[in-house]
C-alpha cells in the first residue's frame, strides 16, 4: 500500500464514494480510499436506492439534484450496471397546508431545473392505477428521479474514480489517526501507514469511532429502519411501464415497484428504534453487511395503511425484509465539511438518504477541498453548524425526532421540542413567564415572538395570526421602546501586541483606531468569497471585541484562531457565554437609559457606531450603538450571571415609556426594511461583497487582506449576479428564501431573504438576479407559493429611515 497520499478517504459507502469520484474529477487523483471490509458492506449494499428530487431545502435540493444528473449517465460511463430506474416518484399531500409546501417546493424546482407538477388525484391514478387516492388532494410529482441499486451504483462511481486514477484499499481497516507536527495526518491501518495532507470521515455508522481517534466527536445517532418486499404480483407481471416511487406521508411510507414485487419501506412515527442497543449505540468493527432481525410488529399500522392504498398489494406474502442501520444527525443533514477544531479533517458523514446524496455531497465537499469552497451555501451542511451543546443525549433526541417525522410536515415557524432548551440565558424562565416563544439558534433558546394574550401560533406558509403581534412589536419598538435578550451572538476576544494588524489582514474592512470604535467587517475566502461578518469594537489597545452569528460560533473561533501565524503574539479566546446581550432600542431609549446611568448617553458623547464601558443600574456593560433594527439603541453586553438584575431595571424604568418585549421575528422585519443582509441567507460563501453591494465595507487602501487579490479580480472583471432589493407586490405570503425570479419569463435570479416590513407596510425581499437586470426600477416577477407576483428593483438604500436619522438621533 503507498505510504502517501494527499488525501485518505476513511470509507468506501456511497458517500466516501462519492467523494472520491468527485476529488478525482477535479484532478485530484492522488487520493486514496480505505475500507475494512467490502466497498458498501456498510448501509449502503442494503438501502431500497430511491433518488428523490423533492425535497423542500434548496441546497439539499441541489445536492439530489447532481445525483440524479450523474446516476443515470453512470452505468454507459463504467460499463458497471447500476439499475437506474427513471420511473420518476410521486408524494401524496392529504392536507392544504402539504399542498402549499408542494408549491414552495415547486418554486425551488423551477430554479433548481428539475421537472415537477403539482397533479390532482385523477392524474396521480393515470400515472399509478393501482392506488387508491381517498382523501389525497395532490400529489408532487417529480420526473427525473428514480431508483438505483445502491451497491452497483456506487462501484460503479469507483470504477469512474480508479478510471480517473484515484485509489481503493478494501479489507484495510483504519485503526488509528494522529496529527504530526507538521501539520499532516499519519493514518495507521491494518497494512501499513499512509501520510495525508487531509483525512476525510466517510465512516457511516462508525463515523463517531473514527472520530474519536482524533479526540473529536460527531452528532450522530444511529438508528435501525427496514424495508420490505412481497411476493411477485400479478397485475405487475405484464405492465409495459413501472409505477413511480409513491411517498406517502399519511402512512408515514415509502412504496415502489422492484421488478414485479412491491418494496414498501417504514418510517415508525411511534418510535425510532437505535441500532446496536446493546453496544451503546455503535457497531464492533467486526460489524459488516450487518443487517438485524426484522420486526414486524413495528411496522403493521403502517402496513394497514399502505394496503388500503395499493389494495392490489394485500393478499401478497412478505418474501424478504431488510433490518438495517442508518446514521441520523441532529437536522437530518449531512455533516459535510471541516470537523471543529481541526485542521484538514473532513467529514463527509451522517447522511441517512445517502445513496441520493453521495454524488452531490461527494461533489460539493470535493469543491471545498480542493478549492477551498463549494460552490453551494454549505452552511446548512458544515458540520460546525453544532457545537458542545449537540452531545450524545441531545443528539439522541433530535435524530430519533428527525426518524419518526422524516415524512411530517415542516411549516415555517414550527418549533421542535425534542433536545430543548440545550442553552439558556438567566432570563429564560422569566421570558417565558412573560409570553415569550422561544427559537433555537445554535442550541440556544433565543425569543422569537412574545404571545402576550396566550395564542398558539396557526403554522401556514402565509401570514398566519401572529402577524398582527409581530406587528405590534415592531410598533412598540419604533414607537416607544423595546428590549431583546439576543444573547446567542458568537462572541471573541481577540488580543495581544498584534491583535490589530492580524485582524486587519483576516478582515477586509479596516479595523477601528479610535478606543470605542465599532466596524462592521467580513472575513473572505482566499477566493475573495464571504466566510463570516463580524461586528467589531476595539476596546483597548490591543483588545477587541468581535460580534458574530450564532450559528457560527465554532466555524468562527476555528476561523480566527487557524489564521494566527507563527510569531504572531495573538489570543483568540470565545467568551460567547460569559457575556449577556440585551438590546435596548426605540426613540425612548435614550431617556431609560439615562434613568439607569450616569454616564452620558447624547450623540455629542456616545455617537452612533462607538462603544464604551457604562454602569447601567449598578451593572458593568460594555454598551455599543449599534442595532440591527434602525432605531435609536445600544446593545448592553454584560456579565450574563446579571442579566436578571439589568432586565429587571430596564423593564421597571421602561414601564414609564410602554416598554415592550421584542423577538426575533420583529427583527427580521425590521432588518429588511433597513436592507440589511444577514449572513447565512443573504451571505453565503458562494458570494464576494462585490455580488452582495457590500464593497463600502472593504478597504482595498489598507494593504493586504485575505481575498484582497482574488476581490479585485471580481470586481475588475464584473459579476454576473448582483444582489438587489425588491419591493414585491404580494397578497398574503411573503419571501421566505428561495424563490425564483423572473424576467420576461425567464429565471434570472433567487431570493435569498424576505419579510413583510410592518413600519413601511410593505413586503421586501434581498434576492440575486442576473447583473443586467439589477438596476433600480426594473420590473420583475418572483413567484411565490406558485404565484407570480411583481416585483420592483429598489434604489439600494434602506425604504425605513434611509438617511439613518434615528440610528444617528
Ligand atoms: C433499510 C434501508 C433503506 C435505505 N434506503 C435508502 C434509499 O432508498 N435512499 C437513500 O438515499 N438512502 C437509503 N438508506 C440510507 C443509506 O443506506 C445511507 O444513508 C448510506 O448508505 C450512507 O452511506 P455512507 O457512505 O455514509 O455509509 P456506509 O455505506 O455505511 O459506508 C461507510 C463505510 O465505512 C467503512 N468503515 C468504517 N470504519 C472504517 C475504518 N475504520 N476503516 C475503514 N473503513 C471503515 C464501513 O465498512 C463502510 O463500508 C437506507 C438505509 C436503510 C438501512
Amino acid at each position: 500500500m503507498q505510504t502517501h497520499a494527499r488525501v485518505v478517504i476513511v470509507g468506501g459507502g456511497m458517500m466516501g464514494v462519492g467523494l472520491l469520484y468527485h476529488l478525482a474529477e477535479e484532478g485530484w487523483t492522488d487520493v486514496l480510499l480505505l475500507e475494512k471490509g467490502e466497498l458498501t458492506s456498510g448501509s449502503t449494499w442494503h438501502a431500497a436506492g430511491q433518488c428523490p428530487s423533492f425535497i423542500g431545502d434548496y441546497t439539499m435540493a441541489k445536492i439530489h439534484h447532481v445525483g440524479n444528473t450523474l446516476y443515470p449517465k453512470l452505468e454507459s460511463m463504467t460499463g458497471q450496471y447500476t439499475s437506474w430506474h427513471g420511473c420518476g416518484g410521486i408524494r401524496l399531500a392529504t392536507t392544504q397546508a402539504e399542498l402549499e409546501w408542494f408549491k414552495h417546493v415547486s418554486d425551488i424546482a423551477r430554479h433548481i431545473g428539475y421537472r415537477m407538477q403539482v397533479i390532482g388525484p385523477d392524474e396521480i391514478r393515470r400515472i399509478n392505477p393501482f392506488i387508491d387516492t381517498s382523501g389525497v388532494i395532490a400529489g408532487a410529482w417529480t420526473l427525473d428521479d428514480g431508483h438505483v441499486d445502491p451497491a452497483g451504483t456506487c462501484q460503479a462511481m469507483a470504477q469512474a474514480a480508479t478510471n480517473l486514477g484515484a485509489s481503493i484499499v478494501k479489507r484495510n481497516r483504519v485503526t488509528d489517526i494522529r496529527e504530526l507536527p507538521g501539520g499532516e495526518w499519519e493514518v495507521v491501518t491494518e497494512r501499513g501507514t499512509v501520510v495525508a495532507e487531509h483525512v476525510v470521515n466517510a465512516a457511516g455508522c462508525f463515523a463517531q469511532r473514527v472520530s474519536q481517534m482524533v479526540a473529536s466527536e460527531v452528532p450522530i445517532w444511529n438508528t435501525e429502519h427496514q424495508f420490505f418486499i412481497t411476493e411477485p404480483i400479478a397485475e405487475f407481471a405484464d405492465r409495459g411501464a413501472e409505477i413511480p416511487v409513491m411517498r406517502d406521508p399519511s402512512a408515514s411510507c415509502y412504496y415502489r415497484q422492484e421488478q414485479t414485487s412491491a418494496l414498501i419501506g417504514v418510517y415508525e412515527t411511534h418510535e425510532a428504534v437505535g441500532a446496536w442497543r446493546d453496544k451503546g449505540g455503535l457497531p464492533d468493527w467486526e460489524s459488516d453487511s450487518e443487517l438485524f432481525e426484522p420486526d414486524y410488529e413495528r411496522v403493521a399500522p403502517h402496513f394497514e395503511r399502505v394496503m388500503e392504498r395499493m389494495p392490489i398489494w394485500s393478499e401478497a406474502g412478505i418474501k424478504s425484509v431488510t433490518n438495517g442501520a442508518i446514521p441520523h444527525t441532529p437536522d437530518d443533514n449531512p455533516l459535510l465539511g471541516p470537523a471543529g477544531g481541526l485542521r484538514n479533517f473532513w467529514l463527509c458523514c451522517g447522511a441517512s438518504i445517502g445513496i441520493a446524496q453521495g454524488a452531490g455531497c461527494g461533489k460539493y465537499l470535493a469543491q471545498w477541498i480542493v478549492h477551498g469552497d463549494a460552490d453551494v451555501n454549505m452552511a446548512s451542511l458544515d458540520p460546525r453548524r453544532f457545537g458542545a451543546f449537540a452531545d450524545e443525549v441531545y443528539s439522541e433526541k433530535k435524530a430519533a425526532d428527525a426518524y419518526v417525522q422524516m415524512y411530517a410536515l415542516h411549516i415555517p415557524g414550527e418549533e421542535r421540542e425534542a433536545g430543548r432548551p440545550a442553552r439558556t440565558t438567566p432570563l429564560y424562565r422569566t421570558l417565558r413567564e412573560r409570553g415569550c416563544v422561544y427559537t433555537e439558534a445554535f442550541g440556544w433558546e433565543r425569543p422569537k415572538w412574545f404571545s402576550l394574550d396566550g395564542r398558539e401560533e396557526e403554522l401556514s406558509y402565509r401570514r398566519n395570526n401572529i402577524f398582527e403581534v409581530v406587528a405590534a412589536e415592531c410598533r412598540g419598538v419604533s414607537e416607544r421602546v423595546g428590549v431583546l435578550e439576543l444573547s446567542s451572538f458568537s462572541k471573541f476576544e481577540v488580543s495581544g501586541a498584534d491583535a490589530e494588524a492580524f485582524l486587519n489582514r483576516v478582515f477586509a474592512n479596516r479595523m477601528p483606531r479610535k478606543l470605542g470604535g465599532v466596524r462592521l467587517a467580513h472575513l473572505l475566502g482566499a477566493n475573495g468569497r464571504i466566510r463570516t461578518e463580524a461586528t467589531v469594537t476595539r476596546i483597548s489597545q490591543d483588545r477587541f471585541y468581535l460580534l458574530t452569528a450564532s450559528a457560527w460560533e465554532v466555524k468562527d473561533f476555528d476561523a480566527l484562531s487557524q489564521s494566527i501565524q507563527e510569531g504572531e503574539e495573538v489570543r483568540v479566546e470565545n467568551v460567547t457565554e460569559s457575556w449577556g446581550n440585551l438590546i435596548v432600542a426605540g426613540p425612548h431609549s435614550r431617556e431609560l437609559l439615562a434613568r439607569l446611568t450616569k454616564s452620558e448617553l447624547g450623540s455629542d458623547r456616545f455617537r452612533w457606531l462607538t462603544a464604551r464601558e457604562i454602569s447601567v443600574a449598578g451593572v458593568p456593560c460594555r454598551a455599543i450603538r449599534v442595532n440591527y433594527v434602525g432605531e435609536l439603541g445600544w446593545e448592553l453586553h454584560h456579565p450574563m450571571e446579571r442579566m436578571p438584575e439589568l432586565y429587571g431595571a430596564l423593564l421597571q424604568a421602561g414601564s414609564d415609556y410602554g416598554i415592550v418585549d421584542f423577538g426575533a421575528l420583529a427583527v427580521d422585519s425590521m432588518r429588511i426594511e433597513k436592507g440589511y443582509r444577514g449572513i447565512g441567507a443573504d451571505l453565503t460563501n458562494e458570494i464576494s461583497p462585490i455580488e452582495a453591494d457590500l464593497e463600502r465595507f472593504v478597504d482595498f487602501e489598507k494593504g493586504d487582506f485575505v481575498g484582497r487579490e482574488a476581490l479585485l479580480g471580481i470586481r475588475n472583471e464584473g459579476v454576473a449576479s448582483q444582489l438587489v432589493y425588491l419591493d414585491v407586490a404580494a397578497s398574503d405570503a411573503d419571501c421566505m428564501g428561495g424563490e425564483p425570479i423572473y424576467a420576461d419569463d425567464r429565471v434570472i435570479g433567487v431570493s435569498s431573504s424576505g419579510a413583510y416590513g410592518h413600519r413601511t407596510q410593505r413586503s421586501l425581499a434581498l434576492a440575486y438576479v442576473e447583473t443586467e437586470f439589477s438596476q433600480p426600477g426594473q420590473r420583475l416577477e418572483v413567484e411565490v407559493l406558485e404565484d407570480r407576483r411583481g416585483a420592483t428593483v429598489l434604489v439600494n438604500q434602506p425604504v425605513f429611515d434611509p438617511a439613518n436619522a434615528r440610528l444617528r438621533g
